[in-house]
């Protein structure tokens, strides 16, 4: 979740390191620092608890990191183990001063080691990290890689750790488990990153690390070696330019990415969907046809799972195939009974995301036949799949993901039609829906015109501490994608029901400050949904709807938000877009910083 960036060069690499971590400041943004080794081997660290400006401003005013230095590490901390302090920022040093570590990840049996080693030395934060740096100085031997080795044995789970050994300082030994690690080798200079974007920019090529493999880097050269074996690895392309844009006009990288979606959703169609003979065509889903599938199990995370909710609906409603999805944190608890005429979809928006990449291996070891939709080509993930399907949405800057929630679900949509039409079922209603699609972009752009209505209704509804999120049937994910994204940006605590489950129970909570924001459009649910409401109505609730075209009776809202009319299962796009405004704007109202949550981070890589 945290990043690292390393250097080993003749250079000063101070503005690259602020660069990198400007750039990767998505993945946390709480606590972080920078050190450096000078030609006296001299190890010099500043420290910042909050934002990177605030260490790029003590760093760039320190003297001593004019010069330039042969090894730069710089780290953002996601603290796994006790408070963001600036004692818990890393790096974490041994007893003696000597050895210097970085980490990522979560040592899992961290208190078992403490208690061994706090016999023989003292502990001066209360993070895992340290216990790391006491091990290093307690199992040392002969050298940094043979102790880095006997040291590994001992960490149960997961780490990407970096060690400087003062006595030899021009030298990084770097072990690897689960934690990303890809490293670039340009003109006697070696450059490490726990996240490919932060090279993107500069590199042409990397090299990525696998499990139980430990990297040597000394005098700007870097050999890996895996159980005591130096390994020569592949080196792979990097055919990406990471941009992380121009707000331009927009006050939020949120705000300008909703925005994008309409553009997005284009690309999403674009060589997919020949729009002249309403025929999806695409060389990915055409190999689908050599298989023989019924059930299409989908293994994601939060927005991802919503995501893949719809897909469920789309495949059954229009494929007339099966579909689960299941949480991929659950996934990797559950048993996993392989089935030969299922495809696994796997679904991502972080191209890193632990758990998904988990669940993706056991499915390969018991020889599943995996696809997955994800957004970055280069990820660990689609290195692993037997088939994919790119989201075309761009880069997320941020850590909300909006325009790739829409994006994913607009790939499997023609996935379905594809099925669709494959087995020849009704392929005039198809070719119906082919042609609503074409809309769909103008359609989000004239729905994202009612952005100052959004925003004076999100000034309304902010003052509110709950609400409950309302729906039917394909609706179901879009209601709780948005009140994901109200919840993530916001922090106003929101439930999400079917109108229909109201007389269950959610009924005990109705009181005016509980309101209810009801997905509504015109279709099979209308007139039910209508009457559910009536009966919350009767009851004093705040109602806010949000609707394709309504019944103009004022006892049945409050407040309502229009969206234009398109077919049912395409509601839940104009549906999301509007939410997505809206919660933006509640948390813009309250003051948050909607590019920043509290607490969360764009890439999931621990447990
Ligand atoms: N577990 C370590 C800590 O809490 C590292 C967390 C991270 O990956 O940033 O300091």
């Amino acid at each position: 979740m945290c990043w690292i960036f390393a250097y080993n060069g003749k250079k000063n690499s101070l503005p690259l390191l602020i660069d990198g971590l400007r750039t990767l400041e998505y993945r946390w943004y709480d606590s972080a620092w920078i050190m450096w080794v000078n030609k006296d081997w001299k190890v010099f660290y500043k420290k910042a608890v909050w934002r990177v400006s605030v260490l790029a401003t003590e760093v760039e005013n320190d003297e001593e990191s004019k010069n330039d230095y042969t090894t730069w590490i710089a780290h953002t901390r996601w603290a796994t183990h006790w408070t963001v302090t600036k004692n818990n920022t890393h790096p974490h040093h041994s007893e003696n001063n000597r050895f210097y570590v970085v980490h990522n990840g979560i040592i899992e049996n961290y208190k078992e080691l403490k208690t061994e080693l706090e016999k023989k030395y003292k502990f001066y934060s209360e993070t895992d990290t340290e216990v790391i740096a006491k091990l290093i100085e307690d199992l040392f031997e002969k050298d940094l890689k043979t102790t880095m080795q006997k040291v590994s044995k001992r960490l149960v789970w997961a780490y990407s750790v970096a060690v400087v050994d003062i006595e030899n300082p021009d030298t990084i030994v770097w072990i690897k488990l689960w934690s990303p690690l890809i490293i670039w080798e340009w003109d006697s200079e070696i450059f490490i990153s726990s996240d490919v974007n932060a090279l993107s920019s500069i590199a042409h090529s990397y090299v990525r690390l696998e499990d139980n493999e430990m990297v040597v880097i000394k005098n700007a050269k870097y050999q890996v070696f895996a159980s005591w074996k130096a390994l020569e690895k592949e080196v792979e392309n990097m055919d990406i330019d990471y941009d992380t844009g121009e707000l331009w006009d927009f006050s939020s990288f949120t705000e300008k990415e909703i925005f994008e979606i309409p553009t997005v959703l284009e690309n999403t169609f674009k060589w997919r969907i020949d729009f002249e003979s309403k025929m999806v065509n695409n060389e990915t889903i055409n190999e689908l046809n050599e298989l023989d599938i019924d059930k299409i199990e989908i293994i994601a995370s939060w927005s991802s799972y919503y995501a893949g909710y719809m897909w469920c609906y789309y495949f059954k409603e229009l494929a007339n195939i099966s579909a689960q999805v299941t949480i991929s944190s659950e996934f990797l608890c559950d048993t996993f009974i392989p089935s030969k005429k299922t495809l696994y979809v796997f679904l991502s928006q972080s191209w890193e995301t632990a758990d998904v990449r988990e669940s993706l291996k056991i499915v390969k070891a018991k020889w599943g036949l995996t696809f997955w939709v994800v957004n970055v080509v280069w990820s660990t993930i689609a290195k692993l799949t037997d088939m994919w399907m790119f989201s075309h949405a761009g880069i997320e800057v941020w850590v909300a993901s909006t325009k790739n929630v829409i994006a994913q679900v607009a790939v499997m949509l023609i996935m379905a039609i594809w099925m669709w039409m494959k087995k020849d079922l009704q392929p005039s209603k198809a070719r119906a829906l082919i042609e609503e699609i074409w809309d769909l972009p103008n359609k989000l752009n004239k729905t994202l015109t009612n952005w100052p209505k959004i925003k004076e209704l999100a000034k309304k509804y902010s003052k509110y501490k709950s609400m409950f999120m309302l729906w039917r049937n394909v609706l179901f994910p879009a209601a709780w994608e948005c009140s994901l994204k109200c919840k993530e940006l916001s922090y106003i605590h929101t439930e999400c029901y079917s109108t229909w489950e109201l007389k269950h129970w959610p009924l005990a909570l109705v009181w005016p400050d509980f309101p209810c924001v009801v997905l509504n459009p015109t279709g099979r649910f209308y007139s039910k949904n209508v009457s559910n409401i009536k009966e919350v109505r009767a009851r004093k609730w705040t109602v806010l709807w949000i609707i394709t075209e309504w019944e103009n009776d004022p006892d049945l809202y409050d407040d309502v938000i229009e969206v234009p009319k398109t077919d049912t299962l395409l509601t839940p796009f104009t549906m999301m877009v509007s939410m997505y405004l809206f919660a933006m704007n509640l948390a813009e109202t309250l003051g948050r910083d909607v590019d920043k949550p509290r607490n969360l981070a764009k890439s999931v890589t621990v447990e």
